[in-house]
């Protein structure tokens, strides 16, 4: 019974997620698997740290989950001391992908394998595979949903009958340029609408459509609020609206609300339509309330699947499924990639796409 107990109190401590010691849940004896997470401020982030260690522990191991708060030494010493602690698989969700070269070679020394998570660890041989979404889609769908909210398209991009003409003004948002992911959304989305810039269906008036001009540091929603203010003042000062902006991400998109809704735009009529992605709770009520159009849903309990999967396969001399093993290259090799799919959400699909789905419950997003 004290043993029991004692392996209860184990996973309890688990829960708090301290940063270092005390932190590892399951007690298991599949070993352990150290398990990092870029930070908490985003809800997606925790959501997939609970998914992977629920997974894995239910598979009898034993799992630290460690999130950095967007700092990158801290995300280093976490892994260092996952390696140190005797983790026998590694589960990565980097902060900057181009930045873990050195410790995932005390890794690789180690014979530990590493499975990078979402976001793709770059410059470094010692990455093993990498289960993440189709990204280069999610930036399609982003598009698609801009141009279904100008009444332009369907959410495939399918053209609609009897669509305006336009001119619409659009301004554009990439997410942090350390992370590979912000260039396949940018890109994804780039591929839709640059045929509609040259024909003249869409004008940027800031004139700002490189990634490197579009960029936000660590997808930060306040450095995203004031470049969209700028903008703003800067573009739209002569009486003309922006009627839609491309945000990568809802945190981003939440600041861009903030600006708009400080410049003046109600919602209503004139107010812009605005993409985003991860189907935060905030978010979907604000597409629910006309603030936001559409988001991007990525079932991180799917992904966490896929990821735990990959690495028990490699624990067992097993080799991980994978579907893709070409799109990713790391600047050192192609990693074996699975990639799951990504679900636009509207306000009409938001019941079937995410309460009955299990995602959120119908009362946390107010319905
Ligand atoms: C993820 C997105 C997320 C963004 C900001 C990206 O790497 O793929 O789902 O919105 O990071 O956290």
């Amino acid at each position: 019974a004290a043993a029991t107990i004692a392996a209860g109190a184990l996973v309890l401590s688990g829960c708090t997620g301290g940063t270092d010691g005390g932190d590892e849940g399951g007690g298991g004896d599949g070993g352990l698997i150290g398990v990092a997470m870029p930070t908490k401020s985003s809800e997606r982030w925790i959501q997939d740290g609970d998914a992977v260690k629920a997974t894995l522990e239910e598979q009898g191991f034993s799992v630290d989950l460690q999130y950095a708060e967007d700092d990158i030494p801290t995300q280093v010493s976490q892994i260092e001391n996952m390696i140190t602690k005797g983790a026998e698989a590694l589960i990565v969700a980097s902060i900057d992908g181009t930045t873990l070269s050195e410790v995932l070679q005390t890794a690789a020394d180690a014979d530990i394998p590493v499975i990078a998570y979402d976001r793709l660890i770059r410059d470094t041989e010692n990455v093993d595979y990498y289960a993440t979404f189709d990204n280069f889609l999610v930036g399609q769908q982003q598009a698609w949903t801009v141009l279904n909210g100008l009444g332009l398209t369907d959410l495939e991009g399918n053209p609609t009958d009897g669509a305006p003409a336009g001119p619409f003004n659009i301004e554009l948002f990439a997410g942090s340029l350390d992370d590979n992911n912000a260039f396949f959304f940018f890109n994804g989305a780039m591929s839709v609408f640059e045929p509609l810039i040259d024909d003249g269906t869409l004008v940027v008036k800031s004139g700002q459509t490189d990634i490197e001009q579009a960029a936000t540091l660590r997808w930060d929603g306040e450095e995203a609020q004031s470049r969209m203010e700028n903008l703003i003042t800067a573009n739209y000062s002569d009486g003309s609206q922006v009627d839609a902006v491309l945000s990568p991400y809802d945190g981003i998109s939440r600041g861009i609300i903030g600006a708009l809704t400080d410049a003046g735009y109600t919602v209503g009529e004139e107010w812009p339509i605005i993409s985003g992605q991860d189907a935060e709770v905030d978010s979907v009520k604000a597409i629910l309330s006309g603030e936001q159009y559409a988001t991007i849903f990525k079932d991180t309990r799917e992904l966490a699947k896929v990821a735990s999967a990959m690495a028990v396969a490699l624990l067992n001399g097993e080799e991980p499924e994978v579907n893709d093993t070409e799109t990713y290259d790391n600047g050192v090799k192609i990693v074996p990639s699975y990639l799951l799919g990504p679900v636009p959400v509207v306000a009409d699909n938001v019941e079937s796409t995410l309460v009955d789905t299990g995602y959120w419950t119908a009362e946390e997003l107010g319905l």
